[in-house]
């Protein structure tokens, strides 16, 4: 029995300790300690403790551990506590109004994700989602059952809708030639944040929003200066509503949430809203085709409900069956991949 290799050793301490590192992020996400370095650098713990209104002791830990993981540099002073301020890291991504800040999204990950995670035993035991046991709801549709049943909730989950698609929008809003596209319908479009994207990058472009209306209500809040004409909102159901009349359909990270069934209810609304010339532009994580990877897509169906991660083939093979041809694939390098269909 040879001694373990130290780079193994390494990876699954590093496997062990990720949850350690995530709990860190997302309580000094959580507690605002980012954008307060933000806004002032230079703080010593107890200063950074008061502010926070937490214990030294804990905060003097909490800052060690984020200086460890990388999110924060920590001065050494003679005769002072060490000075903290935050790295280029968390500089680029963990303050509020950060341009590609994630911190709507670690508050997802930290209140909807963690609480599922943490019952994953029965999760794989039932092959059922644990809502219940997390939120004490059982839910058939979990966006208007669960995420959308308080305001607290529903804007926690559009904030993390919302600071996802500022990061990756660009990357999928310019994976195509879209130039013979004039109007474009973002089904599941929550905050409109990647139609903005893609009115960004396609001067010729309009693009409607449609969302469910509790939804449509609150997208004023993310755009409160209408920056820009081209984009508009319309309120309704995917699965029951008229679906508004556009030349491209956009899904983002809306299929992966469906079964099969819903997926071809879904497809078979936008192919009879489609004349042939159309197109669908799809953006979600691919699998890789022999479901070996990426993690990332594989770790999130753990605490999926009734839907599922699919590779590039399969989606192109359920858009077949409703008449759409898969014109490209790009795998973005971006958190999305995306493919444009166009209607035969
Ligand atoms: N496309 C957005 C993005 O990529 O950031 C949001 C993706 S989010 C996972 C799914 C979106 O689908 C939510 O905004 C949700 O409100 C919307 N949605 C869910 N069920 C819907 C329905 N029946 N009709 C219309 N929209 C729906």
């Amino acid at each position: 029995n040879s001694e373990p290799k130290k780079e193994d050793l390494q990876r699954i301490i590093d496997l062990m300790d990720g949850f350690r590192a995530s709990k860190a992020l997302f309580t000094a996400s959580k507690m605002c300690v980012f954008d307060l370095l933000q806004s002032r650098p230079g703080l010593d713990a107890a200063q950074v403790a008061q502010e926070i209104k937490a214990s030294v002791k804990g905060t003097e830990c909490l800052l060690e551990a984020c200086a460890s993981l990388g999110l924060l540099k920590s001065k050494e002073r003679t005769c002072q506590k060490p000075a903290y301020e935050n790295a280029d890291l968390a500089t680029c991504f963990l303050p509020t109004d950060a341009p590609f800040s994630l911190r709507g999204y670690i508050q997802h990950c930290n209140e909807s994700v963690w609480p599922l995670f943490s019952h994953l035993e029965s999760a794989v035991r039932e092959g059922a989602n644990q809502r219940e046991k997390a939120f004490g709801k059982t839910s058939k549709d979990m966006f208007q059952d669960t995420f959308y049943d308080s305001q607290e909730v529903k804007l926690r989950f559009m904030n993390a809708m919302h600071s996802i698609a500022k990061a990756t929008g660009k990357s999928v809003a310019t994976a195509f030639d879209l130039s013979s596209f004039k109007t474009a319908c973002d089904l599941g479009g929550c905050t409109g944040a990647l139609a903005y994207e893609f009115t960004k990058a396609h001067p010729g472009l309009s693009v409607t929003v449609f969302d469910l209306p509790t939804v449509v209500e609150m997208s004023e809040q993310f755009h409160p200066l209408r920056a820009d004409n081209r984009v508009s909102f319309v309120a309704g159901d995917f699965f029951k509503d008229e679906l508004p009349k556009a030349d491209l359909y956009i899904l983002a990270r809306v299929l992966h949430d469906w079964s099969d069934e819903n997926v071809q209810i879904l497809l078979s609304k936008i192919a009879d809203a489609c004349t042939p010339g159309c197109g669908l532009l799809l953006s979600e994580i691919f699998l890789d085709e022999d479901r070996s990877g990426p993690s990332r897509g594989l770790l999130q169906a753990l605490s999926m409900s009734e839907g599922k991660q699919r590779s590039a083939t399969e989606y192109s093979l359920l858009l077949k069956s409703r008449g759409f041809i898969t014109a490209h694939v790009r795998h973005t390098e971006n958190l999305l991949d995306a493919m444009l269909c166009i209607k035969v």
